[in-house]
């Protein structure tokens, strides 16, 4: 398969899989963000300012290590939060994919500042315990790094360690951050997150 042709393949997957976190309630107006390293130095990324459920594969953008867009369509920027997408990829090298999201009820534990304990045993062989990267302002080169830092606690088994080939943390009062080895494992991650955290709250609430 030519280069060109298999770049288009990605931007179609990275689209599909946009459309079902927002289809899914994993994300919603234009929050969140996904990107997916397709060389030494080229990473495709969400454009800025679009709705997971409108994207194209068109739309996606080509940037490099330092975040600047290489190719694209003309207007579309890179998302806000690709400083947070390069560091990542910049630390944590088995990484080839990122989804960051304002999942609804992981965001519960995210505001409240608590890390995602694997209530069950699904989560327990998936994720393990998901911690928390504590607050920085959304978009800065400090929420990249502490964001990259906790991942990468995350990767050496500093937490109990999960069993898949993605990895997670909660950005505090922000979202939740997953990445992984490749697209479609980073995103069953997140939809795993996203059900333990909802099966918890409803657990806390039939126990109260
Ligand atoms: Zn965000």
């Amino acid at each position: 398969m030519k280069k060109s042709q298999a770049l288009t393949q990605i931007k179609r997957e990275m689209a599909t899989v946009c459309r079902k976190i927002y289809e899914k309630g994993l994300t919603y107006s234009t929050g969140g963000n996904i990107s997916v390293r397709i060389g030494e130095d080229s990473f495709l990324i969400k454009p800025a300012d679009y709705c997971f459920g409108d994207l194209k594969g068109r739309d996606f953008i080509v940037v490099n290590s330092r975040g600047e867009k290489m190719i694209g369509p003309k207007g579309n920027r890179p998302s806000s939060e690709t400083p947070m997408h390069v560091t990542i990829y910049r630390d944590l090298k088995d990484i080839n994919a990122v989804i960051h999201a304002h999942s609804p009820y992981t965001l519960v534990f995210a505001t409240m500042g608590v890390p995602i304990e694997p209530a069950t045993t699904f989560a327990e062989e998936e994720l393990g315990l998901v911690p928390l990267a504590p607050y920085r302002d959304p978009g800065t080169q400090d929420l990249a790094e502490i964001a990259a830092q906790t991942l990468k606690k995350v990767e050496k088994n500093l937490y109990p360690p999960a069993k898949t080939p993605a990895i997670a943390c909660l950005l505090e009062r922000h979202g939740v951050l997953v990445a992984g080895k490749n697209l479609r494992q980073t995103f069953y991650a997140l939809e795993s997150l996203e059900t333990t955290a909802r099966t918890i709250l409803w657990m806390k609430t039939i126990q109260n």
